[in-house]
């Protein structure tokens, strides 16, 4: 924990993409990082929720040792976790996937905090495969968008994004990969039926 340098900075709650993307070494720019996204949604929100530097948004970027991303919230905030290993457009990757879990977790608490109740039986109130999933899809689309051509995307052994997928095949395999990934990887192991938990059980 003592080498974890990123408690030095604990006052600072925001952090801009481009400082993560600096501090982290990546070799690549912002614009480098969203252009490609630009007109994919679910995409582009999982890099906008970390919003410019000190705006007011709950979110803080801290390492950690281990997979290559962890998201936590806890009383109106979000800590998005990074290895430091993580470069280039795999940390792009890594931050859209964590960052779709900050928004999904700012969005659902927001309306939670409105109405509870509500909140609670809505389509907010995510499942555990439902944000993983989400999170899977925007690393897929960050591969696709960044390399269309003769790449693939493999996470943990489950090929999530593959160039050589046919166009009108690819939103049928990118589902079905994620689904395999999530039902056989052990920390998972979620499915559309065995969905996990809730954000508010
Ligand atoms: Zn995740």
């Amino acid at each position: 924990m003592s080498e974890d340098r990123w408690h030095d900075h604990a006052d600072i709650e925001v952090r801009q993409l481009s400082q993560i993307v600096t501090e982290y070494n990546a070799k690549i720019s912002i614009a480098q990082l969203i252009q490609p996204v630009s007109n994919d949604a679910l995409a582009l929100r999982g890099f906008n929720v970390y919003g410019a530097e000190n705006a007011a948004n709950g979110i803080s970027v801290g390492s950690q040792t281990g997979s290559a991303g962890h998201t936590k919230y806890h009383d109106d905030k979000v800590k998005v976790t990074l290895a430091k290993g993580v470069k280039g457009w795999s940390l792009a990757g890594t931050l859209a996937h964590e960052g779709t879990h900050a928004a999904d977790d700012l969005e659902f608490w927001a309306a939670a905090k409105n109405d509870r109740k509500a909140a609670r039986s809505g389509p907010l109130n995510r499942t555990d495969y439902e944000q993983e999933f989400r999170g899977y899809k925007v690393e897929s689309i960050i591969a696709q968008a960044t390399h269309p051509k003769g790449r693939y995307l493999n996470k943990g052994g489950y090929v999530i994004w593959d160039a050589t997928w046919k166009a009108d095949e690819i939103e049928n395999n990118r589902t079905a990969a994620i689904n395999e990934l999530l039902a056989k990887t052990p920390i998972y192991q979620y499915t559309p039926e065995q969905p996990g938990s809730r954000l508010l059980p």
